[in-house]
């Protein structure tokens, strides 16, 4: 594996060039499909992938000509030049197919790009291509989508996780350096711990949500997937900051640190909180106790402090979760109606005719469901209770969070409490599908970032799947808990590295 540090380093000294890099993705992708268990990871390959790599590589080439000054120069204005990048099919790129996975978006081409794409660009990288998502990002095993699963990589009978299951499986098999996806609640996480990969969910706002397609708008985060807390850092430093066009974003402080992020130094003074109710889990798989376990040693092991806490509320969460999610997605799925967006059907029965036939035969089962419940929670008979409810519930998590962190500075808890499940397990079961999600959410509706660190796998006899922990800290220690996973990465090299090269 290469890092995004060692491409950089052989970009510049000429011993790989951006258009070999999207070659061998373009060429993986066309095999894959015609595999007899396709990953499914990439729907498509952008058409301009090569000619963008083939003048980064233009440029490369004139600045080593002129000498390493201006290479090194070259670099620091586009610190990301020539390096191609797995998009998630919610993020708009120009001119580009965007359809969310769902049928209802079939044909729908991109008219902007969404504020990370635009600032990635800027930054020299390449966007390669958009990946395979359950539709409209609700779902947990990427088994929701109109384009069928993505499978994973490790073992493609189990899920790779969702939502964005695809740039996951894409970065976890070597096809992209990078990935995007998003968050309403684990979807980042979720898939980089069942892949093996890292993925951080940035504290809200830090990152524009410009330009991507709502779920539930006061949780959505765009996230970032990589190889090791340093892949990660670096797209995050270029891409975060306050956007004119999305009146949530906000800056990160020490952004600048994150685009050479060091190691985290002060074991000693870190403070750890365990939720209690998260160990305590009925139906906790034992390898991830395992798992769990050996990470809490090996932060005492370095001198960390480390304390189980009682966080009742957090029992509320999931449920929380789903109230405030699915009536935020209710209302912004409102407008694929066939008038304002997606495609019509049009029987020529009137105005309510079109939007039931457009929107019964557009959209999936699962989108269906929680639209249904959205808008049940939504409804005048019952807003009063559950919507309020939700609300006030999610108030308590985000208080009660921020006061545990004036006196802890990370929260260690397993990103799942099951590793990855066989595709179709879980896709007729709604509830237990819904579960997956048990660890995740509260980090969404708290508004934290947390991290999904590659910790260790199951046993053999369970297949050796990939087990993910987070470290989850305050608000804006987005670079703090990065700098700690890389001192986890450092000491476990490759934690997170290729299926192809596991060996
Ligand atoms: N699995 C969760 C859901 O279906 C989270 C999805 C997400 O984060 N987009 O709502």
């Amino acid at each position: 594996m290469q890092t995004i540090k060692e491409t950089i380093a052989a970009l510049k000294a000429g011993t790989t060039t951006s258009a070999a890099l999207v070659k061998k993705s373009m060429d993986v992708f066309e095999a894959d499909k015609k595999s007899a268990l396709p990953l499914n990871a990439f729907l498509e390959i952008y058409d301009d992938a090569l000619s963008l790599a083939a003048k980064a590589d233009e440029e490369i080439g004139a600045a080593r000509a002129k000498g390493d000054e201006a290479l090194n120069e070259l670099f620091s204005k586009k610190p990301l030049l020539g390096l191609p990048f797995a998009n998630k099919d919610n993020i708009s790129v120009r001119g580009k197919a965007l359809t969310c996975s769902s049928k209802i978006l079939k044909g729908y081409v991109a008219p902007y790009s969404a504020t990370v794409i635009n600032r990635l660009t800027e930054a020299g990288a390449i966007p390669l291509g958009r990946c395979n998502q359950d539709e409209f990002a609700m779902g947990s095993s990427t088994e929701y989508s109109v384009y069928g699963p993505t499978r994973n990589p490790i073992n493609r009978d189990y899920v790779s996780g969702g939502s964005s299951g695809g740039s996951t499986a894409a970065v976890a098999a070597n096809q992209a350096l990078f990935g995007l996806g998003t968050e309403t609640g684990g979807s980042v996480r979720l898939p980089a711990s069942y892949c093996g990969i890292y993925g951080l969910k940035p504290t809200y706002g830090v990152l524009s949500r410009w330009g991507v397609v709502a779920y539930g708008s006061s949780l959505d985060q765009v996230g970032i997937l990589g190889h090791t807390p340093q892949d990660i850092a670096l797209p995050l430093s270029v891409m975060s900051g306050v956007d004119m066009y999305d009146d949530t974003s906000a800056d990160l402080p020490e952004a600048h640190s994150l685009a050479d992020l060091k190691p985290y130094a002060d074991f000693a003074k870190l403070k750890i909180a365990v939720p209690k109710q998260f160990l305590e889990t009925k139906g906790m798989d034992a390898d991830v106790s395992k798992v769990f376990e050996d990470t809490r040693k090996w932060f005492e092991s370095k001198g960390a402090k480390i304390e189980t806490v009682d966080l009742p509320i957090l029992e509320a969460s999931i449920a929380s979760y789903y109230v405030i999610a699915l009536s935020e997605a209710a209302s912004n799925l409102s407008r694929f109606d066939g008038i304002r967006y997606g495609n019509r059907v049009d029987n020529e029965k009137g105005y309510d005719e079109l939007y039931i036939d457009t929107r019964s035969e557009g959209f999936g089962p699962e989108v269906k469901r929680r639209i249904i419940i959205g808008n049940y929670v939504l409804s005048e008979q019952f807003s009063g209770d559950t919507y309020k409810k939700g609300m006030s519930v999610r108030a308590r998590i985000q208080r009660e969070i921020a006061a545990l962190f004036e006196s802890y500075d990370i929260i260690l808890c397993p990103t799942c409490p099951t590793p990855a499940f066989k595709l179709g397990q879980k896709v007729d079961d709604p509830l237990s599908m819904y579960l997956s999600d048990l660890f995740t959410t509260f980090v969404n509706l708290s508004r934290i970032p947390s991290i999904s660190v590659p910790a260790g796998k199951t046993s053999e006899a369970n297949g050796s799947m990939p087990v993910g922990i987070q470290f989850a800290g305050p608000m804006f220690s987005d670079a703090k808990i990065l700098s700690i996973a890389q001192v986890w990465e450092d000491e476990h090299p490759g934690s997170g590295k290729p299926v192809s090269e596991v060996e």
